[in-house]
């Protein structure tokens, strides 16, 4: 049997690069050179059976590869190495230029890949992002074609996100790719357990999962902030949080600080971020509902509530509707 280096040299790679190649990606993902050196081996040994994945990125800031990256449970190497055959992603991949532009092709020509797409799509202009000499657009519309599923993670690929207020106009997938089935997993970034469980859902049983009707996978994103948030007694109750320096108001609702948690949908309150360890509203900080199709342009100002989001808010609990027995 080869030893890992042996296997990834009759791959064509040389000992020299691949070792330099381990060395960054290693410590991205948090493991030893050796470990990811091994995974890599065995990756390729197992490749042709492993669903293949292009992950394309827009108009993004790469939080969501970011986030991606961090999940510890399962580890990103294991469902990347292991479950997966990541042929083109643009942040992660080794290859480069013309390499990884054949990498991308040869798979769209295979078809039946998973098609994950970060970042927003410009809509006022395809100039304002191109790939590879081509406009994103035209890049997404091809790779989406062929797909046997289509992920958007986060808020800016999902619905526009913060791009959709800059002079590009982003758009999200559902309104680039109109009529086409997709999975969105908005927040901002993406969080990872939803990539995570999504695909390994997908890998498993072959279909999608239960859907929202605005494309969310109903396991994740079915009941609201609100509904499990520790400070919802105090909502009920009128106490609002107005002085951040009068300690006694230091666990009140947050809605008059902005909190659009009564008409944000996630399961943030129960997951929690970074491997459980919090989530924005018990770190202190409203929620800014970037679950939602709103997020960022009609959910601003984000830590007010003068935004027309927040008025509905406190509306509807004039009204009654946030009552236990209503919601
Ligand atoms: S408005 Fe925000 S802080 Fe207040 S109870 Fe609802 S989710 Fe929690
Ligand atoms: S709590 Fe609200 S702002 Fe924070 S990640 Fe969840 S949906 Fe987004």
């Amino acid at each position: 049997m080869k030893k890992p280096l042996e296997l990834i040299e009759s791959h064509g790679v040389s000992r020299r690069d691949f070792l330099k190649y381990s060395a960054v990606m290693a410590a991205l993902f948090g493991i030893s050179e050796f470990e990811f050196t091994t995974k890599i081996a065995q990756a390729m040994e197992k490749a042709s059976q492993k669903p293949p994945v292009i992950w394309l990125e827009g108009q993004d800031c790469a939080g969501c590869t970011i986030s991606f990256t961090q999940i510890l449970n399962p580890p990103a190497t294991t469902i990347i190495l292991d479950k997966i055959s990541l042929r083109y992603h643009e942040t992660a991949m080794a290859a480069a230029g013309h390499l990884a532009e054949k990498a991308y092709h040869d798979t769209v020509k295979e078809g039946g890949y998973v098609l994950v797409v970060e970042g927003s799509i410009p809509s006022a202009d395809d100039r304002f992002c191109m790939v590879g000499g081509r406009p994103f657009k035209a890049i997404v519309e091809e790779a989406a074609q062929k797909a046997g599923a289509i992920i958007a993670v986060g808020a800016c690929a999902t619905f526009g996100g913060i791009p959709a207020a800059t002079p590009s106009k982003g758009i999200g997938l559902g309104k680039a790719l109109p009529g086409k089935a997709l999975i969105n997993l908005p927040t901002c970034p993406v969080h990872p357990d939803h990539l995570a469980g999504t695909v390994l859902y997908f890998l498993t049983t072959g279909k999608v999962p239960p859907l929202d009707k605005i494309g969310r996978p109903l396991i994740y994103f079915s009941e609201s902030i609100h509904d499990n948030c520790r400070r919802r007694a105090h909502f009920d109750a009128n106490r609002f949080l107005e002085d951040w320096n009068d300690p006694n108001q230091r666990e009140w609702c947050l809605a008059k600080k902005g909190c659009k948690g009564p008409l944000a949908n996630s399961d943030c309150p129960i997951r929690r971020w970074n491997d459980g360890i919090n989530f924005c509203i018990d770190c202190g900080a409203p929620c800014m509902g970037c679950s939602e199709p709103e997020f960022y342009l009609d959910m601003s100002p984000l830590y007010t509530a003068e935004s027309e989001i927040s008025k509905r808010i406190f509306a509807m609990k004039e009204a009654g509707l946030f009552n236990r027995e209503n919601s």
